[in-house]
């Protein structure tokens, strides 16, 4: 397979993986975090912490990101898919009227990627003072989920939906914009370890001389490590961007610099939708 048809399969693979997580599995991002934020109120309050549903689908979460990287993020989760879609549709008609698309300077990203420890900070600060709940109505993932869900009732989520037309508006300009920059779930997935043979690396001995064209499509602007040194950022989305637009065929997860076969991409998604349901419809099986 040429690498032209192998880029648009991937692609397809892509967009159909996630449209049926989009579909079926929309609340995954707001579940693992609702059992973060149950997990530190428990805390607070010196109760036994309870392995409840939500706080199965966080640990699940963080071990299959543990074993593939942030697969979730870059193929399942649905608030990054909306990233995606509108970003996705911005570049689309800037091309039809044949305009330069605008984005985010490199030098303003890289400092608002820390927000979202912030974001993460207080939300933890608020569930340990038990206080949270005086955020009710101002979370944009909430209206999303509601919007998501079919609930166009929005009473008493001003500020929430006020906070989600910002972020949509954030990301037609860059690619991921609340992913990267204002995620809480974000946040705790990019500071968990990856095993080794899901980072992505490069071989920089064989790059082409003045070639950046992997820096250049990352979402996430990361500049690729040395294949060994097994540091890839926890930014990575492992969306196999860089793989795909290599043309040296040298950048990738593991030794073997794998990153956007249709089969590998498929197992992944095959595994994490197994994840899926099994813990939103059989949890009983796990407590
Ligand atoms: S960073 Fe957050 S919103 Fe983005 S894909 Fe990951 S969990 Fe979803
Ligand atoms: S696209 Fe490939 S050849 Fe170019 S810098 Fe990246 S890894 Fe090296
Ligand atoms: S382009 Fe490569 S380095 Fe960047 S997020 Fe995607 S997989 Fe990770």
């Amino acid at each position: 397979m040429n690498k032209l048809k192998k880029r648009k399969l991937h692609t397809l693979i892509k967009n159909l993986v996630q449209l049926v997580f989009f579909i079926f599995f929309p609340s995954l991002f707001v579940s693992s975090f609702n059992g973060f934020k149950a997990m530190v109120i428990k805390i607070s309050g010196s109760k036994p912490i309870e392995v409840d549903a939500f706080l199965l689908v966080s640990i699940f979460l963080c071990l299959f990101t543990f074993v593939f990287g942030r697969f979730f993020c870059g193929y399942a989760c649905a608030f990054g898919t909306l990233n995606d879609a509108v970003r996705a549709l911005y570049l689309r008609i800037c091309k039809k009227l044949k305009k330069k698309p605008l984005s985010i300077s490199e030098k303003i990203t890289s400092k608002l990627r820390y927000v979202k420890y912030l974001v993460l900070c207080f939300v933890l600060i608020m569930c340990y003072a038990d206080m949270y709940s005086t955020l009710q109505g101002s979370n944009p993932w909430d209206v999303f989920s509601r919007l998501r869900a079919g609930t166009l009732d929005l009473k008493g989520y001003a500020v929430g939906t006020a906070l989600l037309v910002a972020l949509v508006v954030g990301m037609v300009f860059c690619d991921r914009f609340f992913c990267r920059f204002f995620c809480p779930m974000g946040a705790i997935f990019s500071m968990l370890p990856v095993l080794p043979f899901s980072t992505v690396s490069r071989d920089r001995s064989n790059c082409a001389k003045g070639c950046s064209a992997c820096k250049r499509v990352c979402p996430a602007d990361i500049d690729l490590p040395q294949r060994g040194d097994c540091t890839t950022s926890g930014e990575c989305f492992q969306c196999g961007k860089c793989a795909e637009i290599c043309p040296k065929n040298n950048a990738g997860t593991g030794k073997q610099l794998r990153g956007n076969e249709p089969w590998y991409t498929l197992l992944r998604a095959v595994l994490l939708l197994a994840v899926a349901y099994f813990v939103t419809y059989k949890t009983e099986l796990f407590l």
